[in-house]
């Protein structure tokens, strides 16, 4: 027998956020499933150390994107609890079909979960599985996180803790394009909210915005305990943010978070695809370093540990790292705010290469791919997983399996 699996059952999270004392920051930590053994070996060592290092109050696993991840995001939420985190798993509504039942998985994950010591969940949708751009329910299924809460409250009662995600920004699907006439009148709170990619503009307009906030509310009265918010650059779209949940009545903790900035390929292209605001004095000192992989990681730590302070002068207790399965921006940080100390000098991410995410590896549509015949850039992901490919201006159909995303 294990010598873990004595374990107690773990705490729900918003019991222990309610004991803290106020005066002392918090850090969790969130993890995603790697994408090779190797990886999964190097993850169980990087969550023990850093574990033991930060004493995180809790520790997220995420699920695989299309529900892709599903075993092995619960085989390391398990081990989490049972090498003494207390283990927050994600749980989403993509392909949670099993024998004929589209709900089943999801019973069943809860089922196990619970059984081996979980008691506090992440209530997700889910992003679309691969090769699809929309979600969509499978027949008789889920539609949204607010049923995957309803069905926990429903079926397990007050079993898990339940958390769900926030966006200051607003969800990516509510999120839209505007013409040149828009941005000249955006209002006050659009301006503090909209991003700027590729020379475009986006923002989640006021009246989809209140539609999220609606959205949100239901799913806090559905019998979530708390949010966990999208990663975002702009401290001050967090505390808007937190001020509107409180005007709407969301009353429950909000956990601010906080995409760790590892790598400038990675920021670019993970703002991009979340549309996430980049204020202009962020997005200029990452250009000026896009060559410098070094520099952007110190950057990472001096950005990230402002940012921190900001949030916790207004008021935040904890904060929740994206870890992207890393130690080194993380311990720069909580070095810097003094909840460590020293932790930067014996970080050691030479098993970075394995931490990459399973799922990552697929490409979507604007990513660069390369295959037998060269290199482009994917237009369209058809039903059946092949690839439109953009290369020298002409389309070229490539089977699935048969291209690679390039990092
Ligand atoms: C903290 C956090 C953790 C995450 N972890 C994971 C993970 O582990 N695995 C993973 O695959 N993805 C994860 N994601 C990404 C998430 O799955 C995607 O953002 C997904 O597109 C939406 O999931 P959700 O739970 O926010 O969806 P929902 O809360 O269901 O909302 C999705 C969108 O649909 C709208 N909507 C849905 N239903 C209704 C309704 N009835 N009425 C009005 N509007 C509605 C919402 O307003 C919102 O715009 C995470 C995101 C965050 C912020």
């Amino acid at each position: 027998m294990n010598g873990h699996s004595e374990r107690q059952p773990d705490p729900k999270i918003i019991d222990l956020l309610a004991k803290e004392p106020e005066n002392i920051a918090h850090v969790s930590l969130e993890y995603f499933p790697p994408r090779t053994d190797q990886g999964v070996k190097n993850l169980h060592a990087r969550m023990d150390r850093m574990l033991a290092n930060t004493k995180c109050l809790y520790t997220d696993m995420t699920w695989g994107a299309g529900g892709s991840t599903a075993d092995l995001s619960l085989d390391l939420a398990l081990h989490a609890h049972k090498t003494g985190h207390v283990s927050n798993m994600h749980l989403t509504c993509t392909n949670m079909e099993k024998d004929g039942d589209p709900i089943k998985a999801v019973h069943d994950a809860l089922r196990t979960a619970y059984d081996g010591g979980i008691r506090n969940i992440v209530a997700l949708r889910g992003d679309p599985p691969e090769g699809e751009k929309e979600w969509t329910a499978t027949e008789g299924g889920f539609t949204c996180a607010l049923d995957l809460v309803k069905y926990i409250r429903k079926n397990f009662g007050d079993d898990f803790g339940v958390s769900v995600a926030g966006y200051p920004e607003g969800h990516p699907n509510r999120i839209s394009q505007l013409s040149e006439k828009e941005i000249a009148n955006m209002s006050e709170a659009e301006k503090g909210r909209c991003c700027t990619h590729d020379g475009i503009t986006y923002v989640c307009k006021d009246e989809d915005y209140k539609k999220e906030m609606d959205y949100l509310k239901e799913k806090i009265d559905a019998g979530a305990d708390f949010i966990i918010t999208q990663m975002f650059f702009d401290a001050e779209v967090f505390k808007t943010f937190v001020k509107d949940c409180r005007t709407w009545g969301i009353n429950c903790p909000v956990v601010p978070g906080l995409m760790c900035i590892n790598a400038y390929p990675g920021f670019k292209k993970m703002t991009k695809f979340c549309k996430t605001r980049v204020p202009k004095s962020l997005e200029d000192k990452m250009d000026s370093m896009k060559d410098d992989p070094e520099a952007v990681k110190a950057f990472g730590v001096e950005f990230g540990a402002e940012i921190c302070r900001s949030l916790l002068d207004s008021g935040s207790k904890i904060l929740h790292f994206y870890t992207l399965n890393l130690e080194k921006v993380v311990y720069g940080i909580t070095d810097e705010l003094g909840i460590t100390s020293g932790l930067i000098e014996e970080s050691n991410e030479s098993d970075a290469k394995d931490m990459v995410a399973v799922g990552s590896a697929w490409a979507r549509v604007g990513d660069t791919v390369k295959f037998s015949a060269g290199q482009g850039v994917v237009k369209e992901i058809k039903s059946d997983g092949a690839a439109v490919v953009e290369v020298d201006g002409k389309d070229v159909e490539v089977a699935k399996g048969s291209y690679e995303k390039v990092f």
